[in-house]
């Protein structure tokens, strides 16, 4: 799913902070296999977005899922 959040940082007095989150939209997403449990796969970490689901490939690049 892709959701669409508003969220709201709202300072309050004696320097608490109130955050208010909430869903405004839903849309589903097209598989990604790369985070499919049954695929087999090695120890190594991969850095992916979790809102576009990129995925870092080096220190410039990251490319669509
Ligand atoms: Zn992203």
């Amino acid at each position: 799913m892709i959701r669409f959040i508003d969220f709201k940082i709202i300072p309050l007095e004696k320097g608490d902070i109130e955050f208010i989150s909430e869903i405004t939209k839903e849309l589903k997403r097209d598989k990604v296999d790369i985070l499919d449990k049954h695929i087999p796969r090695n120890e190594e970490f991969i850095k992916m977005c979790s809102y576009c689901k990129s995925i870092k490939v080096d220190e410039k690049n990251w490319i669509g899922t």
